[in-house]
């Protein structure tokens, strides 16, 4: 597997903070139980062999996900709606199609990984709670799996990926889904926001930096609200509310574990 290069870190020290002890991918982008394992696992969903099988169990595994999504406490109906929709195998190598359905975060190249479902559904709601958002930011697009469900949903979904390959998969797998046309994809550092499409209705990262950066806390509409993970080796989710033209409310989340957020690009 390439190794990711690491770029200059900004003055907050994004880049820094990435070569963590007990860093691997695969258990990335998922919630940490409370008792600091990892969150137990979902029994494997349905018994599925072949590829070909898939495409005739998928509604079905999908359905057993989102029922494990409401049992873990996720609420919102239009989330939970948006992510019976979309088809997540087809986010995921081929090899791995089999376990989309899982409760897990799952590698998609480059050391990166699709976040764990449980972590897509508490990173949407908590922004859209009580809100109709019509244009969001997603820092992060990976395989473009959230995007996707962000999509179903929201008028205008805005991502920025900075791994070319990434960007190029996401691109790739909106296609297929006829949703590239409601996801405006960027190849491009993310910590420095879309000044030029802001304000946005929400933000979500999907890559946890030492410091959420200050310019996209900048470009959160007064009334919005921007969840990331936040922390080195250990990460919280933070959900911060902007308040006021110069105020921001937050509040601390799940503890969780999440791939770096890197500045600079990745060719
Ligand atoms: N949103 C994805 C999760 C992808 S993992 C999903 O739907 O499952 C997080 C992604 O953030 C990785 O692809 C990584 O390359 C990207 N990333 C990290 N730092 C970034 C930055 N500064 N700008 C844009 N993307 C970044």
């Amino acid at each position: 597997m390439r190794k990711p290069l690491t770029s200059a870190p900004l003055p907050g020290g994004y880049g820094r903070g990435t070569s963590r002890r007990g860093f691997s991918a695969a258990n990335s982008n998922t919630r940490i139980s409370p008792s600091g394992a990892a969150a137990p696992r979902a029994p494997q969903a349905a018994a599925v062999s072949t590829i070909a099988n898939l495409g005739l169990n998928s509604e079905r595994s999908r359905g057993m996900m989102i029922q494990r999504l409401r049992e873990q406490g996720i609420r919102d109906e239009r989330v939970l709606g948006a992510m019976l929709q979309v088809p997540r195998h087809g986010f995921v190598d081929q090899g791995l199609a089999s376990r989309a359905y899982e409760d897990a975060a799952l590698p998609i190249g480059h050391g990166q990984t699709i976040s764990q479902p449980w972590v897509v559904a508490r990173m949407i709601s908590a922004v859209t709670e009580n809100r109709a958002p019509l244009k969001v930011l997603e820092v992060g697009a990976g395989c473009g799996y959230q995007a996707a469900v962000l999509a179903q949903f929201i008028k205008e979904v805005h991502c920025i990926e900075r791994v070319r390959g990434l960007y190029e998969l996401a691109r790739q797998n909106l296609r297929a889904l006829r949703l590239i046309s409601r996801v405006r994809l960027s190849y491009g550092d993310g910590t420095l926001g879309l000044p030029g499409v802001a304000p946005f209705d929400a933000i979500i990262v999907a890559a946890a930096g030492i410091k959420i950066p200050q310019a996209l806390l900048e470009q959160l509409a007064v009334g919005a609200r921007l969840i990331a993970p936040e922390g080195a080796a250990a990460q919280r989710l933070v959900l911060v509310e902007r308040t006021g033209p110069a105020s921001w409310q937050r509040e601390e989340l799940e503890a969780v574990r999440f791939v770096p957020l890197r500045a600079g690009i990745q060719a």
